[in-house]
């Protein structure tokens, strides 16, 4: 009853009013956290909204997946009696409709997965358990012969100077973690955007090589257009004066996105001409060629090293 008069005020309040993005163009992505492809319910339903998202849009949505070697995944694939082969093949095809990424979730002790305090996320510092399943990560990508494209996303959002350090030693690109909206933010990320002075959907690069691109909103679960618009300007508002052009993503996990609604959306999003969508491929090229006016964060050289002598091991320049 509640749900049916909410809407019906909606469906009112959007006849007589029609949120409007601002001036200026948005320059828009689509990102998965994708999480549990192992469910062969939510695998198809994934391949088929990334195809169905390619052919509205001309662009590729962004996958950025938990490894089979990630502990949570294991035991969901155990759980759905999915093989470490079938796993890999299941990316492979993932990869044909979408761009894949790399998404991590880590712990600080493995065997604790379900204990919030062994959940690294909010503002833990370096750990040494990181760094082990963060490379363990890598191979896993590397001997399956999947490529991450240099791109990553924060699982429960979190970042750190100990992450950001990895993925520019491992020649990250394009990372999709921070965020100025209230679910979204993460304590590291929030200083270093004040810090820096980052307002919305502003790009930043950390030691001139890894382009931070924020996510907006997720991709709501209900029937009105407007909601999209209403919620983009709550979130344009939380900063005097956006950036314009303005970067970012929407995103979803591949357990909670709702086809019918969000394909809906993105849509109405490609009929208006203030959005144009991107892939990685246009972040990172268009991104490249005005790197120089955007804003490099330098991160603290290591202890008894200098950072400028040590040079990143570049494995993923380009992007597929
Ligand atoms: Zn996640």
């Amino acid at each position: 009853m509640k749900n049916i008069t909410k809407n019906l005020a909606k469906k009112i309040l959007y006849t007589l009013y029609t949120p409007k993005l601002p001036q200026g163009r948005i320059q828009l992505g689509y990102i998965f956290h994708t999480e549990q492809i192992y469910d062969q319910k939510l695998f198809t339903q994934l391949l088929g909204f990334c195809e169905s998202y390619q052919k509205i849009t001309g662009k590729r949505p962004i996958c950025t997946l938990m490894t089979g070697v990630n502990p949570l995944v294991a035991e969901g694939m155990k759980a759905h009696g999915v093989s470490a082969e079938d796993y890999v093949n299941r990316a492979r095809q993932l990869s044909e409709v979408s761009t894949l990424g790399y998404h991590g979730h880590f712990w600080s002790e493995v065997s604790k997965l379900h204990d919030p305090s062994s959940q690294i996320k909010g503002r833990r510092a370096a750990e040494p358990a990181l760094k082990t399943q963060f490379e363990k990560d890598l191979q896993w990508f590397k001997s399956n012969g999947l490529n991450h494209n240099g791109i990553y996303s924060g699982g429960w959002w979190f970042m750190s100077e100990q992450v950001q350090k990895l993925l520019v030693q491992h020649g990250f690109l394009l990372d999709f973690t921070f965020s100025k909206a209230p679910y979204f933010r993460n304590p590291y990320s929030q200083d270093l955007m004040q810090k820096n002075q980052i307002r919305i959907g502003e790009v930043c690069r950390i030691e001139e090589q890894l382009f931070c691109i924020q996510n907006f909103i997720g991709c709501h679960t209900t029937p009105f257009i407007g909601d999209f618009y209403r919620n983009m300007r709550k979130l344009l508002t939380e900063d005097e004066q956006p950036n314009s052009p303005i970067h970012g993503v929407v995103n979803s996990h591949d357990y909670d996105l709702d086809v019918v609604n969000t394909l809906k959306c993105i849509e109405a999003l490609k009929k208006d001409p203030s959005v144009e969508f991107y892939d990685a491929q246009d972040f990172q090229s268009q991104l490249a060629r005005k790197s120089k006016s955007i804003k490099s964060v330098s991160l603290s050289p290591d202890p008894g090293k200098h950072s400028k002598s040590v040079g990143p091991q570049r494995d993923h320049q380009t992007l597929e």
